[in-house]
């Protein structure tokens, strides 16, 4: 599609007006600040060097400078899509000869400064920039989520007391008190917005410091598979990654440095799980037992409101195997690994083929002595590039340099996100005619079976145990850290005959082969269902969530509240998982809706909201209709986004789009109040 139809971007005038919409400041640079003094041109020729992992960048830098110069040469580039990961995304380019036009022109906007930054465009003149960088008109209920994933607000996603009323008494405020569970990403994004608002809360964390899944997974080669810019909190700008895919402690160093930075960390309470949660209808609270994990010591602690900012990542599956407590060798599960075992020339033995147990294994095979991988079900696996790359200073220099280049560059990697949705949609026309789930999503399988083939040619007697009957998208695609290279060494071999059980020394399988091991990682992955255990929450009249849940596992209303529950709200809770953006966008989005709900209470003086039952019922119907549109429930690849009832209970099944629509502030006749 072409771009050009929107030459009237800027509606003829410059310097982006603010209509009312706008209440920020931009990514990195503060308005009308003079920058770019006493850039040099080998500096910008450096720069561009290798700026980007990706292609899209130039794009985004395209619209940084449009947005700067208004120069309209810029807005009539043809944008082209190219396939990435195996078709399963696409980067938004430009030709290579506009790709070098808009170099020439953003070298020489910088050789010219200093230059004066315009405030950030409103809601309605960044839409027709979003229609530019993607080269088509987006949908109306595109345009919030893009708009906050430009961060041109200081706190895109922050939540405020009502607009021209005074905010409630201090007294007020502080009388009702929060308490998080959890001090992963989640819990620190809803920590930050009550800190904000200066509303009272402490934060609960069973592990020894703030983190999550991220603190507990210390397997080697720990790292994420979304690209850094896009995997991080929004209200934070400009921050410097080392690699473009944050490594475990780098991802740990960036936590710390949020809570740090926004005086959160002195309200959490590590070493401590909350273990018993009692609604008291007398007093409209949540009576919490808490336990402290070194003493043993139970304490109360009684909240107005909880969030549970829990992890879905958060209990392990310790897989049911017949004879694992013989064992006498080293085992561990990947959350719990055991640093005191030096594996290196070891016999290892790891058992699964997630995203966990493919990004360790090619470590462990470079370290063991032999290493065998017992796969049960094989995945779909997709490169990527520049994963294990680090940012480059011209990377930053361009970041510090180019006004809101930073804020397209984040944006662009939020706008590929978008397109992994398509291809968990069934098309039953395509169907019928003979093709699996859609034409992408075949196209995506023909590439990633192409990739398997082309990377196991030496070995090709593996190909058939490696390629995966089901579709791709069914199961989470799983990135390739290296795991087919590993297969290819000789010290390795590919198990797929089922486990009969693990004996003293080693593993048998059902052939009757016995084979003896010094180290067995369990890399089994977690109890996705088994919502905030160990807590079973005990709502109004004595009713539990296990009771609520009785019929076909956990639900809720908008992954975030559930009947008979009041002031509980869930961030990752049941089919809260999304289709796309990122899990720290959503963290925010989840805590500005949890937060808008406690300061929704506060302003009307409610001591309780609780979802109406019809409402959550009306939802779950609503839920079970899009989730049948969709391919997750698909029993050749079923996996842990379904639950032990066969259904689909982790995923939210509606679009980004869709889901931030209905998520963006809570509706108070949703909810019963009182
Ligand atoms: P997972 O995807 O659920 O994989 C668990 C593996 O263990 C599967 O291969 C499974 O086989 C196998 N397994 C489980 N029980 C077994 C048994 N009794 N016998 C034999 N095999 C058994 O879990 P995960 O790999 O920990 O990943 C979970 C999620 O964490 C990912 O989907 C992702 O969201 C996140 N994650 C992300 C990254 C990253 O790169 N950013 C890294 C790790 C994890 P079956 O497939 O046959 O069930």
């Amino acid at each position: 599609m072409v771009s050009g139809a929107e030459d009237t971007v800027l509606g003829g005038e410059r310097g982006y007006p603010a209509d009312g919409e706008v209440n920020g400041v931009n990514g990195g640079l503060q308005n009308g600040i003079q920058h770019a003094n006493g850039v040099k041109a080998d500096e910008v020729d450096e720069a561009f060097i290798r700026s980007a992992v990706d292609k899209s960048a130039i794009n985004a830098l395209r619209m940084a400078l449009y947005q700067m110069t208004g120069d309209p040469d810029l807005a009539t580039m043809k944008i082209t899509k190219e396939k990435i990961r195996g078709g399963a995304l696409y980067d938004y380019v430009l030709s290579t000869e506009d790709e070098q036009i808009v170099k020439d022109k953003a070298t020489e906007y910088l050789l010219k400064g200093p230059h004066t930054t315009p405030p950030p465009p409103s809601v309605s003149e960044a839409r027709k920039l979003m229609n530019l960088f993607g080269g088509r008109m987006i949908a109306d209920n595109d345009v919030l989520p893009g708009y906050e994933e430009l961060c041109y607000d200081e706190f895109p996603r922050g939540v405020d007391w009502t607009k021209d009323a005074p905010p409630p008494p201090k007294e007020i405020i502080t009388s009702h008190k929060v308490v998080i569970i959890g001090a992963g990403l989640s819990g620190i994004a809803a920590a930050i917005q009550l800190k904000r608002l200066g509303i009272p809360y402490v934060v609960i964390e069973r592990q020894e410091n703030l983190g999550g899944t991220w603190l507990w997974n210390s397997y080697p080669e720990c790292r994420v598979d979304t690209l850094s810019y896009l995997f991080q909190y929004k209200f934070e700008k400009n921050y410097k990654w080392p690699e473009f895919f944050a490594a475990r402690q780098d991802t740990l160093n960036y936590l710390e440095h949020v809570a740090a930075k926004y005086g959160v960390k002195e309200d959490f309470q590590f070493n401590k799980e909350v273990v018993a949660a009692v609604w008291d209808e007398a007093s409209s609270s949540w009576q919490l037992k808490v336990k402290n994990k070194k003493t043993g010591v139970e304490e109360d602690l009684a909240a107005n409101s909880v969030i549970s900012a829990a992890g879905l990542f958060s209990v392990p599956n310790l897989p049911d195997i017949p004879g694992i407590t013989d064992y006498k060798g080293h085992m561990f599960h990947t959350t719990e690994w055991d640093h005191s075992v030096d594996y290196k020339g070891l016999r290892i033995a790891v058992i699964g083929t997630g995203s966990t147990g493919a990004q360790l294994i090619p470590n462990m095979a470079r370290a063991a002595k032999s290493l065998a991988i017992y796969q049960r079900t094989p995945n779909w696996i997709v490169t990527i590039d520049g994963y294990r790359a680090p940012v480059p200073s011209n990377l930053n220099w361009m970041f510090d340099n180019m006004p809101y280049y930073w804020n397209w560059y984040c944006y662009a990697a939020y706008f590929r996100s978008l397109d992994l949705a398509a291809i968990q949609v069934r098309d039953p026309a395509y169907e019928a005619k003979g093709g699996c789930i859609n034409e992408r999503n075949d196209g995506v399988r023909e590439a990633l079976t192409n990739y398997i083939h082309k990377k196991m040619a030496a070995k090709p007697e593996l190909i058939p145990k490696l390629v995966p009957k089901y579709a791709p998208l069914i199961r989470r695609l799983v990135m390739d850290n290296g795991f087919y290279d590993a297969l290819l060494q000789d010290n390795t071999e590919l198990v797929t005959d089922g486990i009969e059980k693990i004996t003293e020394k080693g593993i048998i399988t059902k052939d009757g082969k016995e084979r003896e091991f010094d180290l067995i990682v369990l890399a089994g992955g977690f109890k996705t269902s088994k919502y905030f255990f160990p807590i079973n929450y005990v709502g109004r009249k004595g009713r539990k969530l296990d009771d609520l849940w009785s019929k076909d596992g956990a639900r809720s209303y908008l992954g975030m509240v559930m009947p008979g529950f009041p002031n509980l709200f869930s961030l990752y809770g049941p089919n809260h998982q999304p289709r796309g953006g990122s899990l720290y966008s959503w963290a925010e989005i989840w805590a500005r809706y949890a937060v808008a709900s406690v300061v929704w209470m506060i302003e009307n003086k409610a001591k309780s909201m609780d979802v109406r039952p019809e409402v959550y019922e009306d939802y779950q119907s609503r839920l079970d209709a899009e989730v049948k549109k969709l391919i997750w429930e698909s029993p050749e690849g079923a996996s842990y986004y379904v639950n032990e009832y066969g259904r689909s209970g982790v995923n939210m099944p509606w679009t980004t789009s869709e889901y931030h629509e209905m998520v963006i502030k809570p509706n108070p006749e949703d909810f019963n109040i009182s």
